[in-house]
């Protein structure tokens, strides 16, 4: 089995992070915890570039479709539409719009688990829910009504892969080979070294 410290993971800072001065802050917590900056960059990504991201899995639509019914349901309202697909094709529209409406920064990230700890750092996808101590729960406030109420999609400051085959796919489509840096951290010594033989003189 390939080392788990090689595992790698997409992280695209929304345009509302960086509007909102949150670069340093959110690079700073995925740099905490041990995990490598191996590829970054600032783009204004194209409608047709967000639409090939949200739907590079085949079950994207299906499935968020359900959530989203599920969500709804779940709070005594009845959702807009009950075909999950057409409840997809609408956010989408609202996603492009969000995405590409200003400068993002796309970033790869690389160490023991990085998809998962991404997630767990990042928090879950309605802010005003998400835990406290995680980015979306920390910094910022919107809420499912709120988005619907504006009929546009949740501002949640950041895009996390949510699993490993979604992150290699991904990373594929926001980033060429020769655009990812292999290089070692000092740190990783202490991460994942089996002895930490190197310290004293
Ligand atoms: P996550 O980004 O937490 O993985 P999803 O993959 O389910 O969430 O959805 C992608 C993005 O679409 C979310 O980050 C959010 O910006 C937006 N979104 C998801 N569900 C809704 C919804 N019901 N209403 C408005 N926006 C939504
Ligand atoms: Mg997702």
């Amino acid at each position: 089995m390939e080392h788990p410290k090689y595992e790698r993971t997409l992280v695209v800072i929304k345009p509302d992070g960086i509007q909102r001065s949150l670069v340093g802050e959110i690079v700073g917590r995925y740099e905490k915890i041990g995990l490598k900056l191996v590829g970054i960059k600032i783009l204004v990504p194209e409608p047709a570039m967000v639409e090939a991201h949200y739907t590079l899995d085949p079950s994207w639509r299906q499935k968020t479709g359900e959530k989203t019914i599920k969500g709804y349901r779940d709070k005594g309202l009845e959702p807009p539409s009950t075909d999950p697909l057409q409840i997809t094709a609408i956010l989408l529209e609202k996603l492009k719009a969000y995405l590409s409406s200003g400068p993002v920064i796309a970033m790869v990230w690389q160490g023991a688990h990085a998809v998962e700890i991404v997630r767990k750092l990042t928090g879950g996808t309605e802010p005003r829910t998400s835990d406290v101590g995680t980015i979306r729960g920390d910094f910022v406030l919107d809420s499912y009504p709120m988005s619907d109420n504006d009929g546009r999609a949740i501002r949640n400051l950041i895009h996390a892969s949510g699993t490993v085959e979604e992150s290699e796919k991904e990373i594929a489509h926001w980033f060429s080979e020769d655009e990812l840096i292999n290089y070692r951290l000092v740190q990783e010594q202490i991460l994942y070294d089996v002895d930490l033989d190197g310290i004293l003189e």
